[in-house]
């Protein structure tokens, strides 16, 4: 069986191999892009290059990305708990041609990897390709083998063209172009269809790798001019081909998961290592412990705000299994003998990352229970939805953040008036003013807000049309 290190020292190694310098993860906080919250893919940290603003040393690249999408664009946080592919905090195996080799070597390298190196047998796989893409579909078709009933073409079923899976940009002009993508058929036991079917979402067919071609430079009025040096930006995820490797179905069976799991189970007194409250407390204290890494701080406002949203969830979540004291920091232990060894930032800076998440539950855990209990009260009289006054004051009195209620609400089939929820909001600001003092949303003092602000964050505005809410 293959372990997850394993799985990322063979991916490097395969791409050095074909002439690939091997580069380290960014971190997930983007250094050169104030309008993006999080790293979500690998190419983050070479968007300059694919513009043409930065040139580096080599034409070929490979690397394990480390991933975070709980929050504007992609945002996979209510899919945690829900499918057996989605975490918040990821890692994404990548490889990338700048101006060098294009769509026939990238597609059989892919191949070769997965089908020679990892010997998945070739008919589990399943490709899609843009609709418009004759070229990736030649390749996939006459140079690889695969048969026709296996190559799927995804048109623009979702409107404009570029809002289709099968075709990437990075903004609305520049670098753009068709996708490739390759999924695994788990068995005919799962529920769910293969691509571009009505039941596509299920889970039988897993997405696991995506090869993106850059070919075209889209004008601001739409037309698509060629490129002169065709790009390519692949992205698979290492836990998805983990749980292959290792003949799982679910990304939480998969070695990493399995010790994070049972160390969760341990600290809660749960029996059941299916229990999905130990799949979201063992997702989420990846993403918050990465985050502490990269330099976020529990706060009320932009990545810091994300960050304790996500605590808050965990801890949540725990306490739904019996947990009464802090348990989420004693996790950082176990994630640091699964990671430390790729990732040495982590391991320097454990201690860090335990007492952050100590001091958040310990605030947390004051107001908590009495939240929850306030929560069931609501519950019990309300037909189908939490009033968005209620939801207000669990924010405002008990610090649970909206979509901390939504996800409580929506477990037991409710909804939450949101709208309300912002009126109450906006009329406590207002009152607040009228004063001449700081809302701060939690109850702590306006100061105590202030410093613990570690990160510029310039984005506001890309935020705000993301559907972000800021909070302040
Ligand atoms: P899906 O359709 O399954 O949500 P995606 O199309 O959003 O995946 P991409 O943006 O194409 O994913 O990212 C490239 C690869 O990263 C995917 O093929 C998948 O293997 C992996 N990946 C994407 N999102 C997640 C996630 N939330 N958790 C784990 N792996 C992921
Ligand atoms: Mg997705
Ligand atoms: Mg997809
Ligand atoms: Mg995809």
């Amino acid at each position: 069986m293959k372990t997850t290190s394993e799985i990322r020292s063979d991916f490097l190694e395969f791409f050095q191999g074909k002439g690939h310098t091997i580069v380290p993860s960014a971190s997930l906080v983007p250094g050169n892009d104030p309008t993006l919250l999080f790293t979500n893919s690998g190419m983050v940290q070479f968007k300059d290059v694919f513009l043409g603003a930065e040139k580096r040393s080599y034409l070929r690249a490979a690397d394990v990305q480390r991933c975070l999408r709980a929050g504007g664009k992609h945002n996979d946080l209510d899919q945690v708990g829900y499918t057996a592919r989605h975490h918040t905090f990821f890692e994404m195996l990548g490889n990338w041609s700048f101006g060098d080799y294009f769509k026939k070597d990238a597609i059989a390298w892919a191949w070769e990897l997965l089908t020679g190196v990892w010997k998945l047998p070739g008919e589990r796989l399943l490709v899609t390709v843009y609709h418009t893409d004759d070229e990736a579909y030649a390749i996939w078709r006459d140079e690889i083998g695969v048969p026709e009933d296996r190559i799927v073409r995804i048109g623009d079923n979702k409107g404009a063209p570029y809002a289709s899976d099968n075709f990437w940009q990075m903004a609305d002009t520049g670098p753009c172009g068709p996708c490739t993508e390759i999924f695994y058929d788990h068995g005919a036991h799962i529920a769910g269809g293969p691509p571009g079917s009505p039941d596509e979402d299920g889970d039988r067919y897993i997405e696991i790798w995506n090869l993106v071609f850059m070919q075209f430079d889209r004008q601001p009025d739409g037309t698509l001019l060629p490129l002169p040096a065709p790009c390519v930006d692949t992205g698979m995820g290492l836990e998805r081909l983990a749980a292959i490797l290792q003949g799982v179905h679910s990304n939480y069976e998969i070695d990493l998961f399995d010790a994070l799991i049972r160390k969760a189970a341990e600290l809660t007194g749960t029996p059941d290592l299916a229990n999905k409250s130990l799949r979201v407390i063992a997702d989420h204290i990846r993403a918050c412990s990465f985050l502490i890494v990269d330099g976020v701080l529990p706060s009320n406002e932009g990545r810091g705000y994300v960050l304790r949203r996500i605590i808050r969830r965990a801890l949540r979540h725990g306490w739904m299994l019996g947990v009464r004291q802090p348990f989420f920091s004693a996790m950082v232990a176990t994630l640091d003998a699964m990671m430390g060894d790729a990732y040495p930032e982590l391991r320097a800076q454990r201690s860090l990352v335990e007492r952050s998440l100590r001091a958040e539950e310990e605030r947390f855990a004051e107001t908590l229970d009495a939240g929850m209990r306030i929560f069931d009260e609501v519950a019990a009289r309300s037909s189908g939805t939490i009033p968005g006054e209620d939801a207000f004051r669990l924010y405002d009195t008990y610090g649970f953040p909206l979509d901390l209620t939504a996800d409580i609400a929506r477990e037991r089939g409710l909804q939450v008036d949101t709208a309300g929820f912002e009126a109450a909001m906006e009329k406590q600001r207002e009152t607040a003013r009228a004063a001449g003092k700081f809302a701060s949303g939690t109850g702590l003092p306006a100061d105590l807000v202030a410093q613990m602000l570690p990160t510029t964050f310039l984005g506001y505005q890309q935020l705000e049309a993301e559907g972000l809410e800021i909070v302040a």
